[in-house]
């Protein structure tokens, strides 16, 4: 953040709102402050958001350069508005409401692309998703930088990755800014290759791990849970959560919500094992219900009724699990292919 052009926003603490983006600091912006730290920001070259202070503070210069393009590709896609944070919020503060998505500054530099390739290929998914039809062309002007992920404020940047997709043939058109491009057949196909591959490693492949904390469990986690999940060849996926914090936070809704299904081990009887075996059940996941054979009696009278795996020791809880997983989730993808292979 430019410290002149923040000081200038500070300094309008008593204002509700403002016209300068805290993010590119142009006079372009619809910004509403109803407090001190809070920026809800509608800036017709970076998009829609919410960030704090603080966030703006810690935002170094190439991620406020990146953040447009991810903002850009949640808008295009329908996607709910990003709520940027320094540090991920209590739950229970419920700023900015479900309307967003909260992340913290760390989150977002993962969601830009890791590389060259990744870069053309979301750039492409977003050309088509503001195409209105196929075939029509897509006017792009200087604000539309944002739909090219690019990760500086050159210009040129933008340019070279529009050559490389008119050069691999995906679309068409005169490579300068403003100018109109059309995707053409072989750009359509190659975003319904990619959005296939999307769909299939997204949740295919992890498995969610409900269960209590404690250095008791920590064998039953590692050497029976774990390993019987990962070979079966999901990826098991466990949210370290204090004990003393009771809370089901974003990060496990999120995990829950990509997982294919998920173990939920009742030993201990944690109200936080219950709420995610639940919610994963609404979402129609498959959920694997464990529980040490001396604390079957205090499974909670209403969720008796579903069949639990009943073991002694880890060895027991692996054994009986890893034949679970075979017998009732279907192999993925690219385990069976291997199987195959190796049969
Ligand atoms: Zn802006």
């Amino acid at each position: 953040m430019d410290a002149f052009v923040l000081k200038k926003i500070h300094d309008m603490k008593g204002r509700k709102t403002l016209n300068i983006c805290p993010l590119c600091c142009r006079e372009n912006a619809d910004v509403n402050k109803p407090n001190y730290d809070d920026f809800y920001v509608h800036c017709s070259f970076c998009g829609s958001f919410f960030i704090t202070s603080t966030a703006l503070v810690n935002l170094e210069q190439h991620l406020r350069n990146k953040l447009p393009s991810i903002i850009r590709e949640r808008a295009v896609k329908g996607m709910s508005r990003l709520a940027i944070f320094s540090e991920r919020p209590r739950l229970e503060e419920n700023r900015v409401g479900s309307y967003y998505r909260v992340v913290t500054l760390e989150e977002v530099e993962d969601m830009f692309p890791k590389n060259i390739s990744e870069r053309i290929d979301r750039t492409l998914i977003n050309l088509t998703s503001i195409t209105a039809y196929p075939g029509s062309k897509i006017k792009i002007e200087t604000s539309d930088k944002n739909l090219f992920f690019t990760e500086s404020n050159d210009g040129m940047e933008t340019l070279f990755l529009m050559e490389q997709l008119v050069n691999d043939g995906y679309v068409i058109g005169h490579v300068k800014i403003p100018t109109e491009l059309k995707v053409t057949v072989k750009g359509w196909n190659s975003v319904s290759e990619l959005q296939r591959k999307e769909e299939d490693s997204k949740g295919s492949k992890q498995a969610f791990i409900a269960m209590w904390f404690s250095s008791e469990m920590d064998a039953a986690a590692e050497q029976g849970i774990k390993k019987a999940i990962s070979d079966c060849g999901y990826n098991p996926v466990r949210i370290d959560q204090k004990e003393h914090n009771n809370k089901i936070d974003d990060e496990i809704i999120a995990e829950i919500k990509q997982s294919n299904f998920v173990i939920a081990d009742f030993t201990g009887q944690r109200g936080g094992v219950y709420f995610e075996a639940g919610y994963a059940m609404g979402l129609g996941k498959p959920v694997i219900w464990t529980v040490r054979s001396d604390d079957l009696t205090n499974v909670h009278f209403d969720t008796r009724q579903y069949a639990h795996i009943v073991w002694n020791d880890t060895e027991d809880l692996y054994q009986k699990l890893f034949n679970r997983i075979k017998a009732t989730i279907a192999t993925p993808s690219i385990g069976a292919h291997a199987e195959k292979e190796s049969i």
